[in-house]
């Protein structure tokens, strides 16, 4: 557990919370801002900044739980679809630096402002990234 962080605390049982799911390494609760009803985070008991400071270990647990929680979403509340999010740094828009899950529960015809804007790519350029980030050849 880590000090100031309130997923930890949340987590820890400090910090009341709409708790939906539990078990020994995770815990389900309402996002306290949803971006469309029934929006949840899933998260691990064990703090980690984001995905890329996570064991490896505790993803092949959390992932499972993101799905079930899911499914269970879909046909509990139930809603049309969902979105999976998940927020690394914050230029990509993370606000709590405790690993966690969006899932964003989406209604047929209902704007959760959460969708992105494609944009034609140019070849030539596609090309060069493609080339500078492959990591086919062992890196
Ligand atoms: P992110 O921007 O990916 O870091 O998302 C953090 C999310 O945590 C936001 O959607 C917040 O609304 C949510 N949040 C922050 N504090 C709480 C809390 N005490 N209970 C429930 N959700 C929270
Ligand atoms: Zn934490």
């Amino acid at each position: 557990m880590k000090n100031d962080c309130i997923f930890c605390a949340i987590a820890a049982g400090e910090i009341p919370c709409f708790k939906i799911y539990e078990d020994e390494n995770a815990i389900a609760f309402l996002d306290i801002n949803p971006a469309s009803r029934g929006h949840v985070l899933v998260v691990p008991k064990e703090h980690c900044r984001n995905l890329l400071d996570a064991p490896g270990a505790l993803l092949a647990q959390l992932v499972p739980v993101v799905q079930k929680v899911a499914a269970h979403l879909k046909d509990a509340l139930p809603c049309d679809g969902f979105n999976i999010l998940q927020n690394n740094g914050e230029a990509a828009g993370q606000t709590v630096h405790h690993l966690h899950f969006h899932i964003v529960p989406r209604y047929a015809g209902q704007n959760a402002g959460i969708d992105f804007t494609p944009r034609k790519a140019d070849m030539d350029e596609l090309k060069t990234l493609a080339a500078r980030i492959d990591m086919r050849n062992g890196d």
